[in-house]
């Protein structure tokens, strides 16, 4: 049976990754992405069968998201929430209050919406994956970057209640924890984290890089690879698990 995988903050990086590999099996895929360019451009170049904008912190966006797709695909076997933002850089003292809200609410709470609508759906269908994008944010503390910690954290913890709430219906629940992604997000990341730390890009850049024992960036297919292998058959008796693909993180900035 043709597989139906949602991806959310699917215009792009990671996401835009993991649905292309998908697309190249045949599977059904939809994505939804807060920003209208990126959600044109996909539906105009790939094949997906739902290219949707929402923002994930918004419930009524992400209800006619999740319709739209019940409506064309009737279930949900493979759910990556996905979409998240680096948020603000800045020791807990100074950091915006409003800003640091929003970071959670991106990150946590907007991966915890397809989480619960997806779980719904998975445990009458008695069959299903759930993998949730954290970051070795998740793993480790950061210093400046507490709002996107702790919601990584979160997710961590999310992960493993739900994977304990799900096992009975045969559906798995698993978190993949991403070391530093080249490409242009981590650029920006580079940036705000230059502002809040004094140092400067290349010696950040040089920091992430040297502080794993790989001593190397990873890449979005790195990522795709776990993704793709998590909600294979492969991965059966895999659940409740944040599994680092980072090059392992020796230390962090
Ligand atoms: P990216 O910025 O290329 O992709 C994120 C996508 O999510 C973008 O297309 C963006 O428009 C979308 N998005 C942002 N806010 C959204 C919202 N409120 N609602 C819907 N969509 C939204 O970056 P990426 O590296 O592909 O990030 C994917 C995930 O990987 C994120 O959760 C990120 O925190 C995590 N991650 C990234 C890195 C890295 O170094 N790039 C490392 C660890 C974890």
């Amino acid at each position: 049976m043709t597989r139906r995988v949602v991806i959310t903050g699917g215009g792009s990086g990671i996401g835009l990754t993991i649905a292309r590999r998908y697309l190249d099996e045949g599977a059904q895929v939809a994505i939804c992405d807060n920003d209208p360019d990126l959600v044109k451009t996909v539906s105009k170049y790939y094949k997906v069968a739902i290219s949707f904008c929402a923002d994930v912190s918004d419930s009524n966006q992400m209800v006619a998201f999740h319709q739209h797709i019940m409506d064309e695909f009737g279930g949900v076997d493979i759910m990556y929430a996905n979409a998240g933002v680096g948020g603000p850089a800045g020791s807990v003292d100074i950091i915006d209050h409003q800003e640091w809200k929003r970071c959670v609410e991106v990150n946590l709470f907007g991966a915890f919406h397809s989480a619960s609508w997806a779980s719904r759906i998975m445990k009458l269908q008695k069959t299903g994956c759930i993998i949730f994008t954290s970051s070795v944010s998740g793993l480790f503390g950061v210093p400046n970057r507490s709002p996107y910690v702790a919601a990584k954290w979160g997710i961590v913890g999310l992960t493993k209640s739900m994977a304990m709430e799900l096992g009975d219906y045969g559906v798995r629940v698993n978190a993949i924890c991403p070391g530093a992604v080249s490409g242009p997000r981590m650029e920006k990341v580079l940036s705000i984290e230059s502002d809040a730390s004094g140092l400067t890009q290349d010696e950040l850049r040089k920091v992430y890089s040297e502080g794993t024992a790989m001593r190397s960036f990873v890449s979005e297919d790195d990522v795709a690879d776990m993704a793709v292998f998590l909600a294979s058959d492969k991965a059966s008796m895999i659940t409740g698990q944040a599994i680092a693909v980072d090059g392992y993180t020796e230390r962090t900035v």
